[in-house]
């Protein structure tokens, strides 16, 4: 046994399986040639954030452009920070935006051959891994205390040295089997470190698919692998994970590329083939004129359960989140209307270098877009799901009488050019209140083209030719006809020949009409309006402002 191998024993003595036990269990994995298997890995440290929705979705489209395969996988080595229900939170969270997730935790619980995809149930897979490279000379433990640490990097301060655990600064590197021991003994605490090969005067050079090229000095810290508790620390779960769980993309917040030469070192020093890295800039905020990462606590935008709370459909979220994530969605969009997202062709290289605005404006004009193409019974259903969460009475109401409901949403939609009205389901009580008597708020407030005197004569010549049977043209010829009685052009063309002549013309009618029934002056459809309403509380409407001008 050579002295590195009795170290390993030492420091991993329960430790009984070897690399090769896992290289065998974990199997290729049985796919096309070129499919892409990618992966998100959050912490449940709290509830679904923007951020990792938007990196699940690019790393699910890279996926299925590829006809591959996507897992998630639970980084949960901090206990401390866990929150209760996260996973559950994330996982529900996702498949509510419909970005599936094929293995690891899923909506039907956890599944796939590459488990157990949550790190704290690995811990015996890491240590196994680590007790190889002991044994090779390749990494070795640290007895430094947080103090003697601070000291060093105090020190390299004042003599304006490269921070870090580093070089001639590594204090136990090349501790011997002899004095490990009688520290282990003493009941010392250590970390396992990795021996860094990697030498700071050299470049090592990979292509980030979605910034190109990019070099960097080679790592030569002495990093940690596992900490004092047995546990691993991110770079190192992540090189034996991604081994072992054959993720080809890596593709993960930008954050993470000044760590890459180390995550290099790793997969080089275990053997491995390294992953293909993509790192994706993050969705920024604008404050104050400054540019900054969107943040969980300043943000509420920043937990996807806001975008839930306010009612916005998914795929409002989702094809908002395509525009940030390639700038060929929305031409694509434009010639595509009714295709699902998911038969653009996505291209990482195409992914913004710098993070993208976050555009509140323009999620609420995306929306508008996806709400007016759904059919009116899927809106009343989405509507009523949305509603019975956030708000019951709303709901009730919408519930009272499912006909007349679907009939209001049936209100210019299902046409071949839709009204773009409402952006989020929050905004559909607003939009509806008229139809319902509980809501309506009548308005009496007339164009400046109408005087009280002639709104009332207008809305009685009205009453005498009003037939709720009419459809849409019948009704807007039966509005002219009265007109040239009461000194309103009986259309526009008239009208606009000779505004001198008219105190208005059939659209300032209808306006009137429309405040009337409405107590509105821009609605969808007012001939619709009525019908659905019906002719009685259409009546009752007009007669109630007659009697407010004659009075
Ligand atoms: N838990 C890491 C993070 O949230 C995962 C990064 C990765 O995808 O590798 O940043």
């Amino acid at each position: 046994m050579t002295d590195f191998e009795k170290l390993a024993e030492l420091l991993l003595p329960n430790t009984l399986k070897t690399p090769d036990y896992y290289e065998n269990l974990y199997q290729s994995r049985n796919l096309p040639e070129g499919a892409a298997v990618t992966r998100i890995a959050p912490s449940p440290t709290g509830y679904l954030h923007l951020g990792t929705l938007f990196m699940a979705l690019v790393n699910r489209i890279t996926a299925d452009s590829t006809d591959g395969t996507m897992f998630i996988r639970i980084e949960d080595t901090d206990k401390k920070r866990e929150i209760e229900g996260g996973i559950e939170d994330i996982v529900n969270g996702l498949e509510h935006f419909g970005v599936h997730i094929d293995e690891g935790f899923t909506v039907e619980g956890q599944k796939g051959e590459y488990g157990p995809y949550q790190q704290s149930h690995r811990a015996e897979i890491y240590q196994c891994y680590v007790k190889k490279l002991i044994e090779q000379g390749l990494a070795y433990p640290c007895f430094c205390t947080a103090e003697e640490l601070e000291e060093v990097r105090a020190q390299q301060e004042k003599d304006k040295i490269r921070t870090g655990y580093h070089g001639k600064w590594a204090k136990h590197r090349d501790i011997t089997y002899e004095e490990a021991k009688a520290l282990v003994e003493e009941g010392k605490p250590y970390v396992i470190r990795l021996k860094s090969q990697g030498s700071e005067d050299k470049k090592i050079v990979f292509t980030d698919g979605i910034k190109g090229k990019i070099e960097m000095p080679e790592n030569d810290e002495d990093f940690v692998l596992l900490k004092s508790d047995g546990i691993p620390t991110y770079h190192f779960a992540h090189a034996v994970d991604d081994h072992l769980m054959k993720t080809t993309h890596v593709i993960r917040g930008d954050e993470w590329i000044s760590s890459t030469p180390k995550h290099l070192e790793l997969f080089k020093l275990l053997g491995f083939k390294a992953p293909k890295y993509a790192h994706v800039a993050p969705i920024m905020k604008l404050d104050n004129g400054n540019k900054r990462k969107i943040s969980k606590r300043k943000d509420p935008e920043a937990a996807v359960r806001y975008f839930i709370e306010q009612g916005f459909p998914a795929e409002s979220v989702i094809e908002y989140l395509m525009t940030i994530a390639s700038s060929e969605f929305e031409a694509w969009r434009k010639a595509n209307k009714l295709e699902s997202y998911k038969k653009f062709k996505f291209n990482l290289k195409k992914m913004s270098l710098s993070g993208a605005l976050f555009d509140g404006a323009k999620l609420l004009d995306v929306s508008k877009n996806v709400i007016c193409l759904k059919n009116s019974d899927i809106v009343v259903k989405e509507l009523i799901t949305w509603a019975e969460e956030f708000d019951k009475e709303f709901a009730d109401l919408l519930k009272r009488d499912m006909e007349f409901t679907k009939k209001i949403f049936a209100i210019d939609r299902d046409v071949p050019k839709p009204r773009k009205d409402i952006a989020r389901y929050s905004e559909a009580k607003e939009y509806a209140a008229y139809f319902f008597n509980e809501l309506f708020v009548p308005n009496f407030e007339l164009p400046e083209n109408i005087s009280k005197e002639d709104a009332v004569s207008l809305l009685k010549a009205y009453k005498s030719v009003y037939d709720e049977k009419d459809e849409q043209s019948e009704w807007f010829e039966k509005i002219k006809s009265i007109c040239p009685d009461l000194g309103f052009a009986p259309d526009t063309k008239t009208y606009k020949a000779n505004p001198e002549a008219y105190k208005g013309n059939p659209g300032d009618v209808s306006t009137l009409i429309r405040i009337a029934v409405t107590g509105r002056t821009n609605t969808p459809d007012l001939c619709s309006i009525m019908k659905t309403i019906g002719k009685d509380e259409s009546l009752k409407r007009i007669d109630n402002a007659i009697a407010t001008f004659e009075a």
